[in-house]
């Protein structure tokens, strides 16, 4: 259940503790953990019920958001058709990325961070990254746009990085008009 998900708060130390590799097969808790997150990304995703439960929406969560040090994330992205694109990935790596960047136009979002966030974050337009599924099967995948942002956000997560922290302090949208907004 998405209710026994505590989400911690950007203030707390372990988001900002460096991740270790998950083994398999993956522990109980491990696969509650990516169970719960993508039911709970998948929830606050729908306007209805989102403020029914009260839920802050999201479209990934990382383990060390969750209280676990462990290299894995989850992303639940909703489609146009109301369908949801998702991913589970454990133990990523970036294998290659575009030269090209982007940033979110307002601003990206992090479920850790409750609060008004001014300025961009540069990111790779399109990266191929490998990791494992829940099976322990390894995996390659290109992704771009917002999955692509949503990736490098919580594979940031990974490195006990928040998105506040690749802000420029003096100059919140420094280099704006040298990438692409989406
Ligand atoms: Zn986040």
């Amino acid at each position: 259940m998405y209710k026994n998900l505590k989400i911690l708060d950007e203030k707390d130390k372990m988001l900002h503790n460096k991740c270790v590799n998950a083994t398999f097969p993956l522990t109980d808790e491990d696969k509650n953990l990516i169970n719960n997150a993508l039911e709970y990304l998948r929830l606050s995703q729908d306007e209805e019920k989102a403020e029914e439960l009260g839920l802050r929406a999201g479209m990934g969560l990382a383990f060390p958001q969750l209280g676990s040090l462990k290299n894995i994330f989850v992303v639940s992205y909703m489609q146009e058709d109301g369908s949801f694109l998702e991913y589970t990935v454990i133990n990523p790596t970036l294998i290659s990325y575009s030269s090209e960047l982007i940033y979110v136009e307002e601003g990206e979002g992090c479920l850790s961070v409750n609060r008004e966030v001014e300025g961009i974050v540069p990111r790779h337009a399109r990266i191929t990254v490998g990791y494992y599924d829940t099976q322990g099967n390894y995996k390659e995948e290109r992704v771009r746009e917002e999955i692509a942002v949503a990736f490098q956000h919580e594979m940031d997560h990974l490195e006990g990085i928040l998105f506040t922290d690749k802000i420029d302090k003096k100059n919140p949208y420094k280099n704006m008009d040298t990438m692409r907004s989406i």
